[in-house]
Parts: structure tokens; C-alpha cells; sequence
């Protein structure tokens, strides 16, 4: 007899992650193609001697520090084994069955997939032609229903970024006993000034008495943390608290709270190989544009090609020229800003493509 699992996990898409092909450079994970700072490889090797033992659950000195850096009280900081981790156990934190996620569509693969194990029920909102978040048709998706809001800005996978006045907008209109979570994964590489910083929104508006609004962030983006699994939530008291509440004890290890320390010290290093990477998605973008293709702008470390019908070609045509992107199939193929090298690689099996 085989075990009977729940039938509804059948009709469930598992998380596809970004291939990593022999020989080839991947640029399908938003991953920094540098390796880490030796700083950090240093602080790694030592924190290994000690991991016979259980990790500090709590991750005091860590929360302490990203509490310290954002100006906010440590108890309005949680970190999580991944930010993925924490959008699960947001969701579970506020959501049964009887209850909806609204987030935009297409935006970050995970969403769905946590959203339908938890038993809510899940309101995608299409994003604009220009491939942007559209507030007023997520201010009218709201129901009585609606728990929480993930508000994906720079969006993943299609780079483009709320302004101010945009994020604001939506935060007004929603009621203030739904949660927004303004999922900032793509921070760290935005240029633009009119893209605020979402722990800046969140601070004034728990000012203001809006205690609804949260900020993810990651390690894995930015800090080159990738494979270590480390992410935080910046959240009023009430919404730290639940959230610790639904949390798989010791989830961030050991190791990965020493690397996290240590690239917050390195901070300055890491956030210049950002700006490199800016300036690349400048040169990549233009670029494309200059062969043809149509790019939303973006504040990521990613493109977006909005190919429809001929994603898959297209990644097959990549996969051919050694370059690993991400395409969704119909819809279009995201593919990372990486070393000037791989990002010349891509552009030339790109200009092979449309030529
Ligand atoms: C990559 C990503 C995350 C989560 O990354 P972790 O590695 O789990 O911290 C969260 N949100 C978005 C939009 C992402 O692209």
C-alpha cells in the first residue's frame, strides 16, 4: 500500500529552481556571481568548530545588528532560514482556510506554492502591460477575506519598481488589519530615487498607527548568501511575535548567523560589487534594447524578457550557447545580471537570436 498523502498536493506545481548545467554560466537564480568575501569565508571556517552545538534559536547578536543598522528595536526583527521561510510562516501566521493572500501575477514562484500548502486561498492580480504591479487593480482585489499582501518591489522576475507614492497609495487604501509585506528581496540594487526604502515606509507609517506593514529582505541576493539560507523580517512587535510563533526551532543555523554577521560588517564591500552589478544591468538593458528586444526597466539584478510564445525557443537557443536562464514558459525569461564576461556571453547569444 503507498501512504496516502493529501490529494490536493497532485494538482500542486513544485518550485522549480534555476538549472545549473555543466559548463555553463548560470544566470538563472539572481545568485552574485562572485564568490564571498574572504572576510566571510574566514568568520565560516571559524564558526564550524563549534557545530556540535545547537545554534543561538533567537539569533541574538544577529537580530541585533540588523536592528542596530535599520534603527529599529530588535523585537521587530525576525530572521528566518531564507526569507522563503518567513513568507511561509507569515502566511501561516495569518491565514486558515477561510482566508486569502492577494499577490500580483507573475511575480515570485514561491508565493502560490506556500500559499496552497497553508489551505488559503490565493488572489493573483495580472500585472500592467508594462509588466509593473497594478495597485489600483490590487487595491480592488481586496476582500474581507484578504489576510495579507505580498507587495513584490523590485518585482521578481520582471525588475520593476513602486514608487513612493504608488507604495503609499496602496497602503492607504488597504484596511488596516491586513497585513502588506512589502518583499524587498532586490533592495540593495535599486538606483532609482523615486523607489523608496520599504523599511523607511514601514517606520513612518507604524508612526502614523499603521501597524499593518512589514519588510522581507535576504542575504541571499545582495550578500552573496545564498547557499547559507538567511532572511529577515522588519515587522511591528505584534506580527514578530506570530510569526515566531509558527517557527521550526533552530531554522537558521549556526554558520549561516556567523556569515550574515560577518557581511553586514563587510557591508561597504559587498553593496560596491552592487553598484557594479547596476552598472552592468545598465550596459545588458541597453543593450538589448539597441538588438530589438522589449526590457521593462528594472531595479534588480535581473532583465526581463517579455518573449510569450517564444520563451521557449529562446532558452532552448540560450541553453545552446552555454547560458542557463529562467523562462516561464509563454510568459517570458528572466536571466541575472552577472560578471561583465557571462553577461557578454548572454548578450551574444541574445544578439545570435534575434539576428
Ligand atoms: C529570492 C527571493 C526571495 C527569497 O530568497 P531567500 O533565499 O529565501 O532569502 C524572496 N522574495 C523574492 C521576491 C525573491 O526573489
Amino acid at each position: 500500500m503507498t501512504v496516502r498523502t493529501r490529494a490536493d498536493l497532485d494538482s500542486l506545481p513544485g518550485y522549480i529552481p534555476g538549472k545549473s548545467v555543466a559548463g555553463a554560466v548560470k544566470l538563472a537564480s539572481n545568485e552574485v556571481s562572485l564568490g564571498p568575501l574572504p572576510s566571510v569565508v574566514t568568520a565560516i571556517a571559524a564558526a564550524a568548530a563549534g557545530i556540535n552545538r545547537y545554534p543561538d534559536s533567537g539569533a541574538t547578536e544577529l537580530v541585533a545588528a540588523l536592528a542596530a543598522k535599520l534603527g529599529v528595536e530588535p523585537s521587530q526583527v525576525a530572521v528566518g532560514c531564507g526569507s522563503v521561510t518567513l513568507c511561509q510562516q507569515l502566511i501561516q501566521a495569518t491565514c486558515t482556510e477561510a482566508d486569502e493572500v492577494l499577490f500580483p501575477w507573475r511575480s515570485f514562484e514561491a508565493y502560490p506554492i506556500l500559499t496552497h500548502v497553508v489551505g488559503a486561498s490565493q488572489v493573483r492580480v495580472p500585472l500592467t502591460a508594462e509588466h509593473a504591479l497594478d495597485i489600483d487593480a490590487m487595491i480592488a482585489a481586496v476582500t474581507p477575506a484578504t489576510r495579507l499582501v505580498y507587495v513584490c518591489t523590485p518585482n521578481n522576475p520582471t525588475g520593476t519598481a513602486l514608487t513612493r507614492a504608488e507604495l503609499e497609495r496602496f497602503i492607504d487604501a488597504v484596511p488596516s488589519d491586513v497585513l502588506v509585506v512589502i518583499d524587498e528581496a532586490y533592495r540593495e540594487f535599486v538606483d532609482d530615487p523615486e523607489v523608496p526604502d520599504g523599511v523607511v515606509i514601514a517606520k513612518e507609517q507604524w508612526a502614523r498607527g499603521r501597524d499593518n506593514v512589514a519588510v522581507l529582505r535576504t542575504f541571499s541576493k545582495a550578500y552573496g548568501l545564498a547557499g547559507l539560507r538567511v532572511g529577515y523580517l522588519v515587522a511591528p512587535e505584534s506580527v514578530t511575535e506570530a510569526v515566531r510563533k509558527v517557527f521550526v526551532p533552530f531554522g537558521v543555523n549556526a554558520i549561516a548567523q556567523v556569515a550574515a554577521l560577518a557581511s553586514l560588517a563587510a557591508e561597504d564591500e559587498l553593496l560596491a560589487r552592487c553598484r557594479d552589478i547596476v552598472a552592468e544591468r545598465g550596459r545588458v538593458r541597453a543593450e538589448l534594447l539597441a538588438l530589438g528586444y522589449e526590457v521593462p526597466e528594472t531595479q534588480a539584478n535581473f532583465v526581463w524578457l517579455p518573449l510569450g510564445e517564444r520563451t521557449a525557443e529562446f532558452n532552448e537557443h540560450c541553453l545552446n550557447h552555454k547560458v542557463v536562464v529562467r523562462a516561464f514558459a509563454g510568459d517570458g525569461a528572466r536571466v541575472t545580471i552577472g560578471t561583465p564576461e557571462e553577461n557578454d556571453l548572454f548578450l551574444s547569444a541574445a544578439k545570435a537570436f534575434s539576428g
